[in-house]
């Protein structure tokens, strides 16, 4: 780690995510890009983030300029802040965590060990009380998303849906066409709508959530995406509309790894997973054929039943197809356990792991596809490794994402809103033999347009140092 202390004169940045693994990783890389471009980081997470950050990633040792703090949320030790729950943990927040967040910029705390005052502030665009805060004292204030800009595009599209009558809806067709989010007019059907949107009232408390808060990145100087301008261009222009000054740093992740090839920060590739990665996922893999393993793994949230876990692992089995399959100890709804039959049938064909180091799992050249949830993150990480996927969307912005995977850039197959092995089957033999050329192709092109913007001239290259100026200038 280079010895030199960044000089106090320089510009000192808040970040605050939201308390979800998504969000945290991809603030975190946002975090260590600036800390190579010297910029003094606060990175402010919930005590519950808090507990779990320190265990497991080694970002805190890496940078002289970064400081990791944390804030209650307001929420009982037990509570789950996850799932069902989230919503209890956002309104908490809103109303907990603003006053302690005014104290802790102004009582000084924060300036120790040489660092200058907070001269500006990134939060999640969902946390608009940050903002709030942000402009009673005056300081400069960046959001940014951390899903992907198409749902993103559709958040903003909610009041003309709402005009137009095509929200609310009731569950029954979920085929019916929405013509109301520009660019998306001859793909978007109901069920690719943010799942919360399957709901009979407006009164819906993500519904609002969404609306609302969306319409607080307007306010804000910019907005910076974990996306790059070839993949998601017509959405992008949409956004431009409401908030003018977009900066599009994506994939962040493979940014992050460009940019500290280049510098004396690089030591061992940096984690900021949560939770404990098994490695030995990758020598499994160091024994498989060329893109042979269909890598599975549902992200850090998503659950699945017992019965479903059985439609996916008899579909598994029955493609023929080499799998790696990530289950968490808490992603089986019910007594949680892993069935034997499961653990002793998989020994043959396949390798379970409760965590994996999924970056590196998916360049590996032994994958050759994903069974994935569609996360933002995942879908981006899938993207620039050229891996084609099958999508099996959970929640929020998953059932759009898997839509663009499958309808819009040609990179998969969608697999929303059914659970049954015949058709796990097909797909998985459909993506990894039947159609592999086809895909493979397309993965391909895109994850060159990913790697090209990244490149010197590149448009992710170029915004964030453009973001990096912008910040600098917040110090005056
Ligand atoms: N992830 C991981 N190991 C796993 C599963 C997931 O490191 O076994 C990481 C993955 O690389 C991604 C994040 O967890 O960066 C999941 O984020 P995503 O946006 O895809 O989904 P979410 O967890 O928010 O639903």
């Amino acid at each position: 780690m280079p010895s030199q202390n960044i000089a106090s004169a320089s510009p000192h940045v808040l970040i605050f995510p939201l308390p979800l693994q998504g969000a945290v990783n991809s603030m975190l890389k946002l975090a260590e890009l600036l800390c190579i471009s010297e910029i003094n980081i606060t990175f402010l997470v919930t005590e519950h983030i808090y507990s779990r950050l320190i265990r497991h990633t080694n970002v805190m040792s890496r940078y002289p300029g970064f400081v990791l703090r944390s804030i209650s949320d307001g929420l009982p030790d037990g509570h789950e802040r996850s799932g069902a729950r989230y919503m209890e943990m956002f309104d908490s927040m809103k109303y907990n965590s603003k006053a302690l967040l005014k104290e802790l910029l102004t009582c000084g705390e924060l300036e120790q060990g040489g660092r200058g005052p907070v001269t500006c502030v990134i939060a999640d665009g969902l946390m608009s009380f940050v903002f709030d805060v942000a402009k009673e004292i005056n300081i400069s204030m960046f959001s940014m998303r951390t899903l992907s800009p198409s749902s993103l595009s559709i958040f903003f599209s909610m009041p003309q849906m709402i005009q137009s009558g095509e929200l609310p809806f009731t569950g029954d067709d979920l085929d019916t066409p929405i013509k109301s989010v520009p660019g998306m007019e001859n793909f978007l059907r109901r069920r690719d709508l943010p799942s919360f949107c399957r709901s009979n009232t407006l009164s819906n408390p993500s519904i609002q959530l969404f609306k609302n808060e969306s319409q607080e990145n307007a306010r804000t100087q910019g907005l910076i995406l974990n996306a790059f301008d070839d993949l998601e261009g017509p959405v992008l222009d949409h956004i431009h509309a409401s908030c003018p000054n977009i900066y599009t740093i994506g994939p962040l992740h493979a940014h992050l790894k460009k940019k500290l090839a280049g510098t004396s920060y690089y030591r061992t590739a940096s984690s900021n997973s949560l939770r404990k990665e098994d490695r030995s996922c990758m020598s499994w893999l160091d024994s498989q054929a060329y893109k042979s393993v269909i890598y599975v793994s549902f992200g850090s949230i998503a659950t699945v039943t017992r019965d479903q876990l059985m439609e996916f692992w008899y579909g598994l089995v029955k493609s023929g197809c080499k799998f790696l399959w990530v289950i968490r100890p808490d992603s089986i709804s019910g007594d949680g356990e892993i069935p034997a039959e499961v653990l002793e049938g998989t020994k043959e064909r396949g390798y379970i792991v409760g965590w994996a180091p999924q970056e590196e799992v998916l360049a590996h050249n032994a994958v050759g596809g994903f069974l994935t949830h569609s996360g933002w993150n995942s879908t981006l990480e899938s993207v620039i490794e050229g891996v084609p996927m099958i999508c099996w969307p959970y929640f929020m912005d998953q059932q759009v994402n898997s839509r663009f995977v499958s309808e819009v850039w040609k990179l998969g197959l969608d697999m929303k809103d059914t659970c049954d092995r015949v058709i796990v089957e097909r797909m998985v033999k459909e993506l990894m033999i039947e159609r592999k050329d086809e895909f493979t192709k397309s993965a391909d092109r895109m994850a060159m347009l990913a790697k090209k913007s990244l490149s010197e001239g590149g448009s992710s290259c170029s915004n964030l140092e453009r973001l990096v100026k912008d910040i600098k200038a917040t110090a005056g």
